[in-house]
């Protein structure tokens, strides 16, 4: 089963860029760095990855730090997107959607257009060379006051169409509710970019209702904390509103105990678009094959539900009718020369 999984067809659509960087990379640039010079890769991977025994978000958090520092420069951050996107066609994604934060990428003096240019001529380079079809979303971190985050909109919106498709809102969810970024997203809605937004991931179910309601959601990041309330899980339906779920990062940090007690199996039945993705691919040191090899060991999930989880994502994907409708052709297309698909 684990081949198939590793063949069939995949569509990512919750991939922060700086959690999904390639440790040897990190390991290279960073070579220079008296703290990190007299360690092995071994002792480095364990050091940029949660272990099993990862107490809370903060604590997963805090292993953002050494990606972040290699990100501040241009060429680091096309190679980054560009061998991400490497790494994601060897394990057959055909389409993934990237999100970063430009403001974490402008602490040594990067302008907001230089770190979104070279993340777009990453996925550019990426898509010439080996065909994998990607596009961008920006995040706003709800930490910054909604001027920074209105900025983040105002500056992203001549890459939409061009790249750029979304804005997203992330970070502590805690202290900083939906409510406080509105103007930022009433003026991306307008603007005509999709809406993702991290909410419910830690517990905090009120934030799903004023994301939809308030933000203009049309995909909820997470959203585990749904399960609570029998009324937001009607609503996350009646909106079409898609859950972009990452269960392995969910058990780290906490917002899950144990996997039996994941909600994708009641989401599922009550109707709900649940898509499967992997946050960080480096920290939570995962790929979409583990997560659905999660699924089917200890969820039960028969290759069919894989399948459906598959294409939900491409119906939840942010592309325009034609180019989903494409994308859909290809995966069955190719699900079909596989045996898998009749
Ligand atoms: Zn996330």
């Amino acid at each position: 089963m684990e081949n198939i999984l590793k063949e069939i067809p995949k569509v990512e659509l919750h991939c922060h860029l700086d959690g999904s960087v390639r440790a040897e990379t990190m390991y290279e640039l960073l070579a220079k760095d008296e703290k990190i010079g007299t360690k092995s890769f071994k002792e480095f991977q364990e050091m940029v990855r949660v272990k099993d025994d990862c107490k809370s978000l903060v604590e997963y958090l805090e292993k953002f730090n050494y990606p972040l520092k290699v990100m501040q420069g241009k060429p680091n951050i096309e190679r980054i997107t560009y061998e991400l996107l490497e790494d994601l066609n060897t394990q057959n994604v055909k389409y993934v959607e990237i999100r970063f934060a430009p403001t974490l990428h402008m602490k040594e003096g990067l302008t907001f257009d230089e770190v979104v240019e070279s993340v777009l001529k990453g996925m550019e380079r990426a898509k010439k060379g080996f065909g994998i079809l990607s596009n961008a979303v920006l995040i706003c971190m709800r930490h910054e006051s909604v001027n920074e985050s209105i900025k983040v909109v105002e500056m992203g919106k001549k890459y939409l169409g061009k790249g750029v498709v979304a804005v997203d809102l992330a970070g502590n969810e805690g202290d900083f509710p939906p409510e406080i970024h509105k103007e930022a997203f009433d003026l991306a809605y307008e603007k005509g970019y999709h809406i993702t937004v991290h909410a419910g991931e830690t517990g905090i179910e009120e934030n799903i209702i004023k994301s939809i309601e308030l933000l203009h959601a049309q995909r909820i990041g997470h959203g585990i904390a749904a399960i609570k309330n029998s009324r937001i899980m009607e609503m996350v339906k009646k909106n079409h509103i898609s859950l972009e779920m990452c269960p392995i990062s969910n058990l780290q940090t906490k917002a899950v105990k144990y996997i039996e007690d994941y909600p994708i199996k009641t989401f599922m039945d009550k109707g709900l678009r649940v898509t499967i993705n992997t946050d960080n691919a480096t920290v939570s040191n995962t790929s979409l094959e583990r997560e659905y090899g999660l699924l089917m060991d200890k969820l039960g999930f028969s290759m069919d539900e894989i399948l459906k989880l598959i294409d939900n994502s491409i119906e939840a994907a942010f592309l325009p009718k034609g180019e989903k409708m494409s994308l859909r052709k290809t995966i069955k297309d190719e699900l079909i020369k596989r045996g898998i698909l009749q």
